[in-house]
């Protein structure tokens, strides 16, 4: 149980276990009912204790301080199901992972990815995803204007991000957006807008 490719043949094995489990009876009509209630109760029950994605023997290092320890993990719909011996759990990929860390996502609060992803063909963020990283900040350095920003962020939304992001509002950004670079002090007006 190392790879995507045993969880696969996993999962296949126990669709097939299901069925041959389920249609024993299926040969008379007199077993019409009973069959259809078996198979109702075949296809409602396992899946609701299913996991999609099993990490099992893990190093956890949660971010609270707390000491390392090693467990299993389960995954369902994108979220962590539970923490703990989850060696009788079933899911449909199973990752012995053999005590590699599993940590909550890294935050990068400087990073100047946010330019990239404006290209489709890295939107992924896959240089940040593959480290750990999954909150990306961006808009360092104090140049970010807000008009940028917004025309960024639309983008973004628009095709997908691999990270989540946040920006920072540079000072200098806004100070663009309202005077361009003129080399002067800014009018009370311009210093209300900012
Ligand atoms: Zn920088």
């Amino acid at each position: 149980m190392t790879n995507s490719n045993t969880g696969k043949i996993l999962q296949f094995k126990m669709k097939f276990l299901k069925l041959k489990n389920c249609n024993s009876s299926i040969n008379s009509a007199k077993y019409y009912i009973p069959v259809l209630a078996i198979l109702f109760l075949c296809s409602a029950s396992p899946e609701a204790q299913q996991y999609d994605i099993l990490l099992l023997n893990g190093m956890i290092v949660d971010g609270s301080g707390a000491k390392k320890y090693r467990s299993d993990v389960a995954v369902k719909n994108g979220k962590i199901a539970k923490i703990g011996n989850l060696s009788e759990a079933q899911a449909y990929e199973y990752l012995d992972i053999n005590g590699l860390v599993l940590a909550p996502g890294f935050i990068d609060t400087h990073n100047h990815a946010d330019e990239g992803l404006i290209d489709p063909e890295l939107k992924t963020n896959k240089g940040f995803i593959t480290q750990g990283v999954t909150t990306t900040v961006f808009g360092v350095d104090g140049f970010k204007s807000i008009s940028k920003i917004k025309e960024w962020h639309h983008l973004y939304q628009e095709q997908g991000v691999g990270t989540n992001y946040m920006f920072y509002i540079g000072h200098n950004g806004i100070r663009e957006d309202i005077m361009g670079m003129d080399a002067r002090s800014p009018t009370d007006r311009e210093l209300a807008r900012m």
